[in-house]
């Protein structure tokens, strides 16, 4: 199902606050280290072991977005904590992979957890749900209100909209719009300058990934700053060029599986070319991704 994302107004004074960061944890001790980047109006965001976190701070307390690996629990909150003495009043999972909810508990000390009905299926093992599952999320960690389609949250003085995509990197994606602030959480529905990981296991597709981004896109103002589940704070070109490579892969992919090639084939023939110099990255090399483009579009 395409969704557009509803018009936002633009903050009238729009606080940009200089790319100032604060670092926790890595000196002298083995594990992650932690950044806090400043990016606009209310919304910070974490950078560490995992998905990136993002932060709303203000008069109401603080609205956390995704919660990173369970290895590093402490860091994560002392983290997050840092950003204002105010408790956590809500908690979103953009999806339900471990690097984005591995601390939910934690970090939500029992503020609700909220996410697409599937996040909380997926992590509480429903019988009823095909694919990957967790079976023992403690309950303190399962988000407690759960959507389908989507809501706002009104918090710190914006409205924050919370968007579902269907089939695109699982079954249980949103968004975050902070409109305020003009700033935008993808989750994994982003990754920056990398091949995506699309989770076919967990309901992901790559033309529902496709869609998504392009839904997103065609609804965001040029000068919205983007946090992408993994990389660096991005633009709207930055995600435009991610995007254009994405649907070339699937364009050649869709080419060679309709001559008949096997995703083995495209591999051994090398068909992402120089895509695979510059996208690959420690988990997605070009192989992985035909694989993932193969499984996906063959299967239309
Ligand atoms: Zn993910």
């Amino acid at each position: 199902m395409k969704r557009t994302l509803p018009q936002w107004s633009l903050p009238a004074f729009f606080v940009a606050l200089a790319a100032s960061s604060v670092v926790f944890g890595g000196a002298g001790r083995q594990g992650p280290e932690f950044k806090i980047h400043a990016v606009a109006g209310s919304v910070s965001y974490i950078e560490g072991a995992g998905g990136n976190i993002g932060v709303s701070a203000g008069e109401d307390g603080l609205l956390v977005v995704d919660d990173q690996l369970a290895n590093a629990e402490a860091e994560v909150v002392r983290a997050i904590a840092s950003l204002s003495d105010q408790p956590v009043r809500y908690l979103l999972n953009t999806h339900w992979h471990g690097d984005h909810v591995g601390n939910n508990a934690a970090v939500a000390q029992g503020a609700p957890i909220i996410a697409h009905a599937n996040v909380r299926r997926r992590m509480a093992g429903d019988p009823g749900i095909e694919g990957k599952k967790d079976e023992g999320t403690p309950r303190a960690a399962l988000p407690s209100i759960t959507f389908d389609d989507g809501l706002t949250l009104h918090v710190n003085g914006e409205e924050v909209v919370v968007l579902h995509f269907a089939k695109a990197h699982t079954d249980g994606d949103s968004v975050v719009l902070f409109t305020g602030s003009n700033v935008l959480h993808m989750g994994d529905l982003f990754f920056s300058g990398r091949f995506p990981y699309i989770d076919l296991d967990s309901g992901g597709t790559v033309q529902g990934y496709i869609d998504a981004q392009a839904a997103i896109m065609e609804s965001l103002p040029d000068d919205v700053k983007i946090i992408p589940g993994h990389g660096p704070l991005s633009t709207l070109e930055d995600l435009q060029r991610t995007h254009a490579m994405i649907v070339d892969c699937a364009d050649l992919v869709r080419t060679a599986l309709a001559a008949g090639k096997t995703a083995e084939d495209m591999k051994g023939e090398g068909l992402l070319g120089a895509y695979g110099d510059s996208w690959s990255w420690s988990f997605i090399d070009a192989d992985s991704f035909i694989d993932t483009l193969a499984r996906s579009l063959g299967g239309d």
